[in-house]
């Protein structure tokens, strides 16, 4: 029988770890990484824990050229007891196959993928920052390794998960930030890859972030590919608006990423009894809504900030300014709430914790 244990081959010496007050996101990694590789006939095999280590990839491997590949992004937090907690890592797996899916990349297995991810995180566990708000990022990724210059599926793959220890997203508090709506630029198309996470969408959203930021805006609000009227997401975040009480976020389309965070966003207001809904929501109707007074919210979601309140929508030359820049009651308690959870400061009526 096949032998499906994970190797562990622990590094001579450890590296220093940076003072978790002066953390940065994604710029040092801990020790160990965890790697296994594809080819048939054996499918993913010879999964290993190693030395953090560069890789030697042939040239043409088909990844630098075609960019067949996927990732993910989670985070492992400290616990009041001192012990490491992930927050629905099973969703993160859930997602990389339906990205794998997407780009024609054969499925890992889910449970084992958990599994590898939790003792590679048990092993580098001193590099979990202590100081308040941060936590160690955990990156897995997929990347297509077979040297062949054909557009076409890979036959040969590496499943990877690299560990970065990360800052508080707010070290001054949390803070609403100007976001400029972008009219050029698209990051999907219904039919595209918007819905998976794989790089190409990243690389294509780099112009509208880098013309903006000039301009002193964090991020840019994105339309719909097609009319370039209804509203998908904001940077990489999901979107949320406060709107005469109820809170909407657009409906999954196809090219809108599922954010874990979202749906976490979603299930909290659901027990809290605060209206939600998922819906198409366009540029016109949240400009209406603002001049009549009913815009009383704007926030996005994901697992870097948890939540990040808008404060200012600039759209052509009209500034919608939301809430008096001040972050809004609903964003406060869903960001406290969040936070407490995933740091087990508050109780988790979900059992979204492992
Ligand atoms: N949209 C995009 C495009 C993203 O990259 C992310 C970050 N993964 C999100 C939304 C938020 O997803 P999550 O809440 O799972 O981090």
């Amino acid at each position: 029988m096949e032998d499906h244990s994970i190797k562990v081959n622990f590094c001579s010496s450890e590296k220093e770890k940076p003072k978790s007050d002066q953390l940065q996101f994604g710029r040092v990694f801990t020790d160990h990484m965890f790697i296994m590789d594809y080819s048939a006939p054996l499918g993913w095999h010879d999964a290993r824990i190693v030395p953090y280590q560069p890789l030697s990839i042939d040239p043409s491997a088909m990844v630098f050229h075609y960019g067949q590949s996927v990732f993910e992004g989670l985070k492992a937090y400290l616990n009041p007891d001192g012990e490491a907690q992930l927050f629905r890592p099973e969703k993160n797996l859930q997602r990389i196959n339906r990205s794998n899916d997407r780009l024609c990349i054969p499925p890992i297995d889910e449970e084992y993928a958990l599994k590898a991810i939790k003792q590679l995180v048990a092993i580098d566990k001193d590099w979990i920052p202590e100081a308040e708000g941060t936590s160690l990022y955990i990156r897995p990724f997929i990347i297509s390794t077979e040297a062949f210059l054909g557009v076409a599926p890979s036959h040969n793959y590496k499943f990877i998960v690299i560990l970065s220890p990360v800052g508080a997203y707010y070290k001054e508090g949390i803070n609403p930030v100007k976001i400029a709506v972008e009219n050029k630029y698209v990051r999907a198309v219904a039919g595209g890859t918007g819905e998976a996470k794989t790089g190409g969408n990243y690389a294509s959203s780099l112009k509208a972030q880098e013309l903006v930021a000039n301009s002193g805006y964090a991020q840019v609000l994105w339309l719909d590919g097609v009319e370039k009227k209804y509203i998908e997401e904001v940077g990489s975040m999901n979107v949320f608006f406060k709107i005469d009480g109820e809170v909407v976020t657009p409906k999954l389309n196809g090219s809108i990423l599922e954010g874990v965070t979202r749906n976490s966003v979603i299930e909290l207001l659901k027990y809290w009894d605060i209206p939600v809904s998922e819906r198409r929501i366009s540029m016109e109707d949240l400009r209406q809504a603002h001049q009549e007074g009913r815009l009383e919210e704007a926030f996005g979601s994901g697992t870097a900030a948890v939540i990040s309140p808008i404060g200012q929508l600039t759209w052509n030359d009209t500034d919608l300014i939301i809430n008096n820049h001040e972050t809004g009651p609903v964003a406060k308690r869903l960001y406290d709430t969040l936070t407490g959870i995933q740091y087990g400061k508050v109780e988790d009526p979900f059992g979204w914790i492992e």
